[in-house]
């Protein structure tokens, strides 16, 4: 049974859902999930989170970040994340999340379009190691209400204020009054036959928000990862995170020739590998990890050297099939640079999000950094705004109308159709 009103309520349980809540002291939050807990992409990020090492890389990171992005990247928000990623991973550390270190200090691994290493990382599961202890912090605070298997439907909106959310519940439907709303769904990757992502993750901040006419950004900008594991079954795709190749992993085609550089960015990447599929007739290239050597195979990947062994291919002594699939989505619900959208009180973070950040293709592993910043900076802006309840819920949600926007919205995704808002 939910309550029916609160200062804040968070939709999504991934980092941007989790650590906007930490930021959020003395507010009475609601947190849902459509799924349990655990179910999010934030859980299975692989390869790591970039940081700023040094003054000295400013420059880099910045021309590294808006290159793989084609110089389409906002470039605000881009400083605006390097600006807070040591801020951001000091944060991470006081939660008690722990990073490769040597000697007391960060071992700082490389990928794809990455000119230098600065990209930290726990094992191969670095997405765990973070939204695991984010959520154990989540579930300690007393002013936070966590619900799982609990789907955001509609959002109600009133003289441009976001007043509350529609949420079923067990079967039931509920109208939550509350002075602000996060929507923290993740990416689009569910609207698609080969993704990596959870299947859950369905793009429904776009539907919710298209409906109520509010602007979307680089709507048709989808990343597909390189190289996930093929495999013949139906379902989520393994990945073979890119660090892998940012270690030393080669491609080859079906003849056993190198055909691409195996750290391009990973659109271009992506690209070369489908066209070579296609000359060849082939269903997948081969990964080549046993460059790595066994020691950094077994210490630095042991999950996908599981995985990839579960799968009837061991890392140490064969080559691994690999295929392009769909990641990650660079587009989203237009936000300003505290993840503030066009509607007072109505925030949209992470995934769900396009501040600009990533431009044209997101860099590897500045999709943790983004989501963990632009979080923080829209709790502080809320306790800034400090909003007082409106109690007008207009409820006008309806289960016909939002399977069409849903169609709609999927369409202008995959660039079948030209964007455009309703404007009703
Ligand atoms: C396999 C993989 C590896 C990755 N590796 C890296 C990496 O190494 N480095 C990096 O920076 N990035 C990586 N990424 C990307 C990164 O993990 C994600 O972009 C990021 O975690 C997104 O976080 P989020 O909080 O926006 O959403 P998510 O973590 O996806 O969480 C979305 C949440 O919203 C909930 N939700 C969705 N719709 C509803 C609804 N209608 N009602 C209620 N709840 C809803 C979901 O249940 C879930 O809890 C990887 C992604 C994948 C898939």
């Amino acid at each position: 049974m939910l309550n029916n009103v609160y200062d804040v309520i968070i939709v999504g349980t991934g980092v941007s859902g989790l650590y906007a809540a930490l930021n959020l002291e003395n507010q009475k939050i609601l947190m849902i999930t459509k799924a349990k807990l655990e179910e999010n992409d934030s859980f299975l990020a692989q390869g790591g989170i970039c940081m700023l090492k040094d003054e000295n890389d400013y420059d880099s990171f910045l021309e590294d970040t808006i290159k793989a992005g084609h110089y389409e990247n906002d470039i605000e928000a881009v400083k605006t994340m390097i600006n807070h990623s040591r801020e951001t991973i000091n944060d991470l550390e006081k939660y008690g999340v722990e990073f490769a270190k040597k000697d007391g200090k960060f071992i700082f691994t490389k990928e794809g379009a990455h000119s230098t290493n600065r990209i930290l990382y726990h094992e191969d599961i670095t997405g765990k190691e973070i939204t695991s202890k984010l959520l154990a912090k989540v579930k300690d605070r007393e002013n936070i209400e966590l619900v799982e298997n609990a789907t955001l439907l509609d959002i109600f909106i009133s003289d441009n204020y976001c007043t509350g959310a529609l949420i079923r519940y067990q079967n039931k439907d509920y109208c939550i009054n509350a002075k602000n709303v996060l929507l923290a769904t993740g990416g689009v990757g569910g609207m698609y036959n080969n993704s990596t992502n959870y299947p859950h993750l369905t793009g429904d901040s776009l539907v919710i928000c298209y409906k109520h006419n509010i602007e979307f950004k680089n709507v048709n900008y989808v990343q597909i990862h390189p190289t996930t594991l093929y495999q013949e079954t139906k379902g989520r795709r393994f990945l073979i995170s890119e660090s892998v190749r940012g270690e030393g992993a080669l491609l080859y085609n079906s003849k056993y020739e190198r055909f691409a550089k195996e750290t391009l960015p990973r659109d271009i990447l992506s690209n070369l590998i489908l066209e070579e599929m296609k000359k060849e007739g082939s269903k997948h290239v081969w990964l080549d990890m046993r460059p790595l050597g066994k020691s950094v195979i077994l210490s630095h990947f042991p999950n996908i050297y599981k995985t990839c062994k579960e799968n009837g291919y061991d890392p140490l002594n064969k080559l691994i099939p690999v295929v392009p699939a769909q990641h990650y989505y660079m587009g989203g619900v237009k936000v300003d640079l505290n993840s503030k959208t066009s509607v007072n009180g109505l925030y949209v973070l992470g995934e769900a999000a396009c501040n600009g950040v990533h431009g044209k293709n997101r860099l590897a592993s500045n999709s943790l950094l983004e989501s963990l910043v632009f979080a923080k900076l829209a709790a502080r802006n809320i306790i800034a705004t400090n909003l007082p309840l409106r109690k007008d819920m207009n409820y006008t949600y309806n289960e016909d109308e939002m399977k069409r926007i849903r169609d709609k919205v999927e369409k202008m995704v995959k660039g079948e159709i030209e964007y455009e808002l309703p404007r009703n």
